[in-house]
């Protein structure tokens, strides 16, 4: 049930549970109990995923801490990091398949990285004596559960994969220890940036059919793959079901619904040509989506370049569809 109350009454002049919504809900706990159940940790929502990663910044580090940041992650993080550099806190970027820099305060790692595909390196991370926050929006708790392997906490936009219909903004920190979650939550009711009851409720809903919808978009999304790359107008396909083996030994029963590839000649056509997959940014619902992502991250990424989070439409409906677009 969803409870939209913003206050509860005090119980004999005392605050219960439940007193103001800014800092817990009914809705949200049980959510987050589910969550934390799945990540074998304590989780919080948050109004979006960017909400999170930025309590994750500012909540647990102060002016003069370093983070490093996985080289090529979701562009909205790195632009984030950027924005928050005004108070204080550095960022430096690194190769996350291999060893991260010395010195650093906070690991940030992506796995797999949105949109080039990159499986972190997450022991050789576990063992650096910072703490490690990993990224898993497109890995899911279904096909690799980072605080198993070291991490200390784990991020999700759950706008994607979480709740995984495409309508409901919102994000989520899984924290290893109950102190940390304490903090972040502190931080979380003192900033206001939490989710409200009818999106966490959305989230409730897309946790009960999150294994089987991951499930499918990891078989369909291998199937697409291997056919694009095969395929003579297409020069680079990245997923890591494609002989990652660092992601394979991670991730168990998949590899996700998010794969990457370069076409020969006008990406931009391509993209405005698929008639079932839509045209659109986003990813981790149950409708496939593409995009160039050249119109957002520049030159960080190949012009070429197009990110396909497959959905769950039949897989040769959606190959004909790309079949078709590529010419
Ligand atoms: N992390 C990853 C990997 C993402 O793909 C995104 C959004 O695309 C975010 C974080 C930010 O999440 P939100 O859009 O919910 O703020």
């Amino acid at each position: 049930m969803i409870d939209r109350s913003t206050i509860w009454p005090y119980r004999d002049g005392r605050p219960g549970d439940f007193y103001y919504s800014r800092y817990d809900h009914p809705t949200g706990v049980e959510a987050e109990r589910a969550l934390g159940e799945l990540e074998g940790g304590h989780a919080l929502l948050f109004s979006s995923g960017s909400a999170a990663s930025t309590a994750a910044v500012l909540g647990l580090l102060e002016p003069g801490k370093t983070i490093a940041l996985a080289e090529g992650c979701y562009y909205g993080t790195s632009t984030l990091l950027r924005e928050l550099e005004r108070w204080g806190v550095r960022f430096v970027e690194f190769d996350q398949t291999g060893a991260p820099p010395a010195g650093a305060d906070l690991l940030w790692l992506e796995a797999p990285s949105n949109p080039f595909l990159s499986f972190p390196d997450v022991e050789a991370a576990a063992a650096h004596p910072a703490p490690v926050l990993v990224d898993a929006t497109a890995s899911t708790p279904v096909l690799f559960r980072p605080l198993e392997h070291g991490a200390d906490f784990v991020l999700h936009s759950a706008t994607k994969y979480l709740a995984g219909h495409h309508d409901a903004l919102v994000g989520a920190v899984v924290c290893r220890s109950e102190e940390d979650r304490d903090r972040l939550k502190e931080f979380r009711g003192r900033t206001g940036a939490v989710a409200g009851p009818d999106t966490a409720w959305l989230v409730q809903r897309g946790l009960k059919t999150l294994e089987v919808r991951v499930r499918r978009q990891s078989e369909s999304a291998l199937e697409l793959a291997r056919r694009l790359d095969a395929h003579p107008a297409v020069e680079r396909v990245r997923y890591p079901g494609l002989g990652d083996e660092r992601a394979a030994r991670y991730m168990s029963g998949g590899f996700g619904g998010l794969l990457s590839f370069d076409v020969k000649g006008d990406a931009t056509k391509v993209e405005s040509s698929t008639e079932l997959i839509e045209n659109a940014t986003s990813l981790g619902g149950v409708s496939s989506v593409l995009e160039t992502r050249y119109r957002w991250e520049g030159d960080r990424v190949p012009k070429n370049l197009i990110r396909l989070s497959v959905g769950l439409e039949d897989v040769d409906e959606l190959w004909a569809d790309l079949e078709r677009a590529l010419g």
